[in-house]
């Protein structure tokens, strides 16, 4: 059985990791006894080396869950914490010391203490396989500046570790009567019959010989373990330094230890007593070995009911599908990836042109207005007109000639490189936020935001460039626009029907007027109304200069007023809106010479058709194609490049419901392990007990 110890250690260290229930844990050697009494020095004499938090006032404050690892083939020593892999190995003690000063430290002191354990390792060939649980040490008196509560705080936490089946190294001071001892005391509490009790009786060195084999052979607080009795005080630190260069620093303690009792021989060397650190190692190895062994058979079946357990949940919960975080975290990322593509259809070119198209007809609406429907200077050319004379026509034809001219050039110059890219880089933002809103983006906020950054840095990265292309490939446009009898067709159609959708707009908005007026009577009054007292006021105007206050403002509700101009200068809009529209629909404006001057709403269209084709066209290549090559890409180099195995494991744990789901599996996991580890150990234990008995 030569590794059963650190086999089951192993398993010990594995069932502490599923949870720190003690129906699943293996025993292990937990040391308590009052400050100072020579606690530290025992278990660093154990280890070889100097390595527990010291100082003044300096209370251990979390308890040290300390595994020691024989490694009979490595000369190197060092240590791990395996709750802060970002130390790796550590080789100097002294750095040891520091990171648990610091985790100690880590507690605040109005806490007290708490039993959040710090987990080390320790791997030496010079250490045996030990599980050592360090506590903090019994207060006798406290301190003025510790809080009240310390001593019993610190009782609290050694009675939850006492507990069978863990085994007691209770640590008593050779200079003070053992029944002063708290460690003893509190053993005797839980383990009267001193069964899993090992006694270390310190600093024998301070009492005479003779008193010191009597406290060991003592009959007034018998423990079936027995006492060891030990001196290991540490030389001063420079006296380590020294000896640590040339070995390590147990060979020097264990020589002062070696020759102290030799020079005592003849009161220590008589059965029964037991003395010196190699002594305790041993028994400790003994004891914990026997202890684990014991609890073995409890431990197995306490084990196996909560794999069965487990599996059951798994089964019932999960359907028995195993997931892995890096399996979950491709899944994520190809579900972004495929919501791409598919969103990817809705920036096609037909749909592109459509938006830019809609985008358009508002700018042509605004600039007819501008130029045609609210010049004051038509309704006086076609005065002229009337005459019909060649001179009348021509400044006329000329006139419009112009117009046309200063319109399409407004509509090309308005910027439409700078909108159609912004518009459709605001499409593509819409379309990665919507993509990374629900659910399970929803539980990986960090990563969310890092997408919508990369995004918008393509986007912006491509803006100005393809703003630039754009106009770039506008600017033939800006100079002239050649028209053909497909096109002019189709403008004029699409013109009707802007006009038509105007046209429904304004009524729409003058019906709401009426319905909010009181009706189509009451609008109308007040239309009149407002007509008269309009033509009062212009007549007046050459009259008495200062007028007196309109009696028709006490006549009405103001917001009445308000909205009944309104309404009337939605009437002039709908009255002209339908003018052109049957000029539109009229043969005036059959394709042919000189169309465009008559029927400025069917060029403009044209011309704004032909504009959001050749800017779709290069939108296409500039900006969307090169967006949706680049952000999968983006997505895999800068979200998925660096992340390790760790980050890869918080992230999918950053959603609860995989958290639960990968919980589980990985108790059950752990457990199915010590199962198996367990039945590899009862099955080497049948292999050797034949060939005991027959011995
Ligand atoms: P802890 O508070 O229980 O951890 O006790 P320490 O290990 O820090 O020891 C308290 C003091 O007793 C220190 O000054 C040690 O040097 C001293 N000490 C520890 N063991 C021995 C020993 O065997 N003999 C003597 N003379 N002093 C010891």
């Amino acid at each position: 059985l030569m590794n059963l110890t650190r086999k089951l250690i192993e398993i010990r260290s594995i069932l502490v990791s599923i949870d720190q229930s003690d129906n699943l844990s293996l025993p292990s050697i937990v040391v308590i006894g009052s400050q100072s009494s020579g606690k530290s020095s025992v278990l660093e004499a154990i280890v070889g080396h100097e390595f527990l938090p010291k100082g003044n006032n300096m209370v251990t404050r979390r308890p040290i869950e300390l595994t020691l690892v024989h490694t009979p083939h490595s000369k190197s020593e060092y240590g791990e914490f395996p709750s802060l892999p970002s130390y790796g190995k550590i080789h100097d003690f002294g750095a040891i010391q520091k990171i648990l000063t610091d985790q100690n430290l880590s507690v605040p002191a109005s806490e007290c203490v708490t039993d959040e354990a710090i987990d080390l390792r320790i791997y030496s060939p010079h250490v045996p396989d030990l599980t050592l649980i360090d506590l903090p040490g019994y207060v006798q008196i406290s301190g003025m500046d510790q809080p009240d509560n310390l001593r019993e705080s610190i009782s609290n936490l050694c009675e939850k570790y006492i507990k069978p089946p863990n085994v007691i190294l209770a640590v008593c001071a050779a200079d003070v009567d053992l029944a002063n001892s708290p460690a003893l005391r509190a053993s005797r509490r839980v383990d009267p019959r001193g069964q899993r009790t090992v006694g270390v009786v310190t600093k024998l060195d301070m009492v005479t010989p003779d008193e010191g084999t009597a406290i060991l052979t003592n009959r007034k607080y018998p423990l079936q373990l027995g006492y060891v009795g030990v001196v290991c005080k540490a030389p001063k630190r420079g006296i380590i330094d020294k000896l640590a260069g040339e070995g390590n620093m147990s060979g020097a303690i264990m020589q002062r230890e070696e020759n102290y009792f030799q020079n005592h021989s003849q009161s220590f060397n008589k059965p029964g007593v037991l003395v010196g650190t190699n002594t305790l190692r041993k028994k400790l190895m003994e004891v914990l070995e026997r202890s684990m062994s014991d609890s073995l058979q409890d431990v197995s079946s306490a084990v196996q009911n909560e794999l069965t357990e487990a599996s059951y949940q798994f089964k019932v919960e999960y359907n028995d599908r195993r997931v892995s975080p890096e399996s979950y975290v491709a899944e994520v990322v190809d579900g972004l990836k495929a919501g791409l593509r598919d969103g990817q259809r809705s920036f096609s070119k037909p749909e592109v042109r459509s938006k830019l198209e809609d985008l358009l007809t508002d700018r042509v609406m605004f600039i007819l207005e501008q130029l045609y429907w609210n010049d004051g200077k038509l309704a006086e050319l076609n005065k002229l007109n009337v005459k019909g004379d060649a001179q009348g026509q021509q400044a006329i034809e000329q006139y419009w000639a112009q117009k046309s001219d200063t319109a399409r050039s407004l509509l090309t110059k308005s910027g439409i490189g700078r909108d159609s890219s912004t518009l459709v880089a605001e499409g593509l933002r819409g379309l990665v936020e919507v993509l990374t809103t629900d659910a399970p983006y929803s539980y990986h906020e960090e990563a969310v935001s890092r997408i919508r950054e990369f995004s918008q840095d393509i986007l912006r990265s491509r803006l100005s460039a393809t703003s630039d292309q754009v106009e770039n490939a506008l600017k033939p446009f800006k100079f002239e626009v050649e028209t053909e009898d497909k096109e002019w067709n189709r403008g004029r159609r699409h013109a009707i029907n802007a006009l038509e959708a105007e046209q429904e707009a304004c009524n729409a908005k003058l019906s709401e007027i009426r319905r909010r007026v009181g009706g189509y009577r009451k609008l109308n009054s007040i239309i009149n109304y407002i007509q008269q007292v309009d033509e009062g006021a212009a007549s007046s105007r050459g009259g008495s200069g200062k007028g007196e206050q309109p009696a028709w403002k006490l006549a009405y509700n103001p917001a009445h007023l308000v909205e009944a101009r309104q309404a009337m200068l939605l009437s002039e809009r709908l009255a002209m809106l339908k003018l052109r529209t049957s000029t539109l629909r009229s043969s005036k404006c059959k394709y042919g010479q000189g169309v465009e001057t008559v029927c400025p709403e069917a060029f403009l269209t044209v011309v704004s058709e032909k504009l959001a084709y050749t800017s779709s066209l290069f939108l296409q290549i500039e900006l969307l194609q090169s967006f949706f090559d680049q952000f999968p890409r983006e997505i895999d180099s800068r979200l998925m490049y660096d992340l390790d195995r760790s980050a890869i494991e918080k992230f999918a744990r950053e959603n609860p419901h995989l958290d639960a789901h990968l919980s589980l599996q990985e108790k059950k996991d752990k457990l199915e392990e010590v199962m198996r580890r367990l039945h590899v150990l009862a099955s080497a234990k049948e292999e050797q007990q034949p060939t005991a008995k027959r011995k």
